[in-house]
């Protein structure tokens, strides 16, 4: 088993321990993989920083890193069908999803190979004819990345592309639940060119394998995706070492939708909003905000059809939608489902696993519909990260942007309605990092991707995803250096 990535070569963890990848859908063994300890973690940030240091990486043509990097994007095109079957085995997903999550990698390698050497600094205007002074932008060094299990190399190729195009060397922390995907990614970074020990991988639990990443010393900056418990704890480990820390953490997100919206569109788009992957989205529309005047009519539409949704496995080409990750999750849904309903809620569709035989061995969850929420519920308020829609409901503009933003969180949010003026103020009032006009999900990696408040400190692409991973250095010259006789004694 030599699934650890270090300093250009394979090798086994220092104590050969392993783990079992089980498919969430049917609870099939999918691999056996290597893992690592604390030790490991150690080693790779060794190498990293080695690369970093004595390499030549940091410090090659920008030309140069974006074409391996366009190399990268090629060679996943290539391989599309063996990277989406490993990430729906350990995911559970359907394959038509995980296609689609490999065209989106390939597409965020592109882009940043495109744009790696297009911003290569500034010259400033001094105001004297004896010195110049240019901006520069520089590699921060050994990046620690951190990444969760729902699109597990998506969330990765947004972190990896931008450091490996910004000249850094990296460490990568998969999730222990889906390291498949993050294993072939290695084997095509190196065939793709990239210098050895520019590019570590470590696999194993958070808490042994990523914490080092956040803590040594030898790491400049650590970026994490996942949930805002970890995310908290990680910002404090790196506190120690003033490191740079980027966080995207979680979501509650609101999908408000007015009376006068397109309403079967907008129900069409409140399923996908919530029900895609089963929820477990960071984006996802958890939250329906939905005007008074309509609200009996479209949370029936929505539970009508959520009944309906069909479940099924990876490769079944009938499902609309796939399991939970794992045992632990679904009981952890399943209790937000309960606290809601013994809060007040009212279960409309859904709030139990099927009883579908074929179903029995997978980790699935029925789409569930609760109405009646108020902000103070645990269900609205936290993350369930399942299948689970709340209702609230309003009456006016101002009340919907109240509830919109009574979150802690401030990820993304969507707003329905066919009067443009209000669609424009309602989107400027939402205190969300990506917000939606009569849409929801879509993004492009030219633009940002990123937090409000506690979703996050982070941005992910787009030109300030690559400045995350940038110093920013003023370089001043005297050009005709010579005594200054500021002090005449
Ligand atoms: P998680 O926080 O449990 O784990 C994320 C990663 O952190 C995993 O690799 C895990 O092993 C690691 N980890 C856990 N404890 C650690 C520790 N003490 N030190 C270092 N690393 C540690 O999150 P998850 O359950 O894998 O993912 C789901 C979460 O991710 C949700 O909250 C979701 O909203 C969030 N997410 C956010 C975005 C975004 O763009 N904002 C995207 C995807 C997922």
């Amino acid at each position: 088993m030599k699934e650890l990535f270090v300093g250009g070569e394979w090798r086994e963890p220092a104590a050969g321990g392993h783990r079992e990848i089980r498919c969430p859908a049917d609870g099939s063994l999918v691999a056996t993989v290597a893992e690592a300890t604390r030790d490991d973690t150690v080693a790779a940030i060794g190498a990293a920083r080695r690369a970093f240091d004595e390499g030549s990486w940091p410090n090659a043509p920008a030309g140069e890193r974006g074409a391996v990097l366009r190399r990268v994007a090629d060679l996943l095109e290539r391989d599309k069908q063996e990277f989406a079957r490993a990430e729906s085995l350990d995911t559970g997903k359907r394959l038509v999803e995980s296609e689609y999550d490999i065209d989106d990698v390939a597409a965020c390698f592109r882009y940043y190979a495109g744009i790696a050497d297009t911003d290569s600094g500034r010259v400033v205007d001094t105001g004297r004819a004896d010195a110049i002074s240019r901006v520069v932008h520089e590699p921060i060094g050994v990046c620690g990345l951190i990444t969760p299990w729902n699109y597990p190399l998506l969330q990765t190729s947004w972190k990896v592309a931008p450091a490996l195009a910004a000249g850094n060397t990296f460490v990568l922390k998969p999730s222990e639940l889906t390291p498949s995907t993050a294993v072939l990614l290695m084997r095509l970074l190196d065939e793709a060119g990239l210098p050895a020990g520019v590019a570590n991988l470590v696999l194993g639990a958070g808490p042994e394998v990523g914490a080092p990443l956040a803590e040594h010393p030898d790491v400049d900056m650590v970026s994490f995706t996942g949930g805002v418990q970890t995310g908290r704890g990680l910002m404090a480990a790196a506190s120690a070492t003033v490191k740079r820390v980027a966080l995207e953490l979680g979501g509650k997100n609101p999908n408000v939708v007015f009376a006068d919206a397109d309403f079967d569109t907008a129900v069409d788009f409140a399923l996908t909003a919530v029900f895609l992957h089963s929820g477990q989205v960071c984006s996802a529309g958890a939250r329906l905000v939905v005007e008074a005047a309509i609200h009996d009519a479209f949370v029936d539409a929505v539970v009508d059809r959520a009944r309906r949704i069909r479940l099924g496995g990876p490769f079944d080409p009938e499902a609309e939608t796939g399991p939970l990750i794992s045992a632990a999750h679904r009981s952890k849904v399943e209790s937000y489902v309960a606290a809601g309903i013994a809060e007040g809620a009212q279960l409309r569709c859904g709030g139990a696993r099927p009883d579908d035989p074929r179903l029995a061995d997978g980790f699935f969850y029925l789409p569930t519909v609760l109405d009646g929420c108020r902000p103070g519920m645990s269900v609205v308020r936290e993350e369930s990260f399942g299948p689970v829609l709340t209702v609230e409901t309003f009456t006016d503009e101002d009340e919907a942007v109240r509830i919109a933003n009574d979150t802690d969180y401030g990820l993304a949010g969507a707003v329905w309605t066919r009067d443009a003026g209000r669609a424009q103020r309602v989107a400027q009032r939402l205190r969300h990092g990506t917000v939606w006009i009569n849409d929801y999900h879509p993004y492009v990696p030219q633009a940002e991707w990123g937090g409000f408040r506690q979703s996050g400190n982070g941005r992910e692409l787009g030109p300030t995803g690559l400045s995350e991973y940038r110093e920013t250095k003023h370089i001043w010259q005297n050009i005709n250096p010579g005594p200054q006789h500021w002090f005449r004694g």
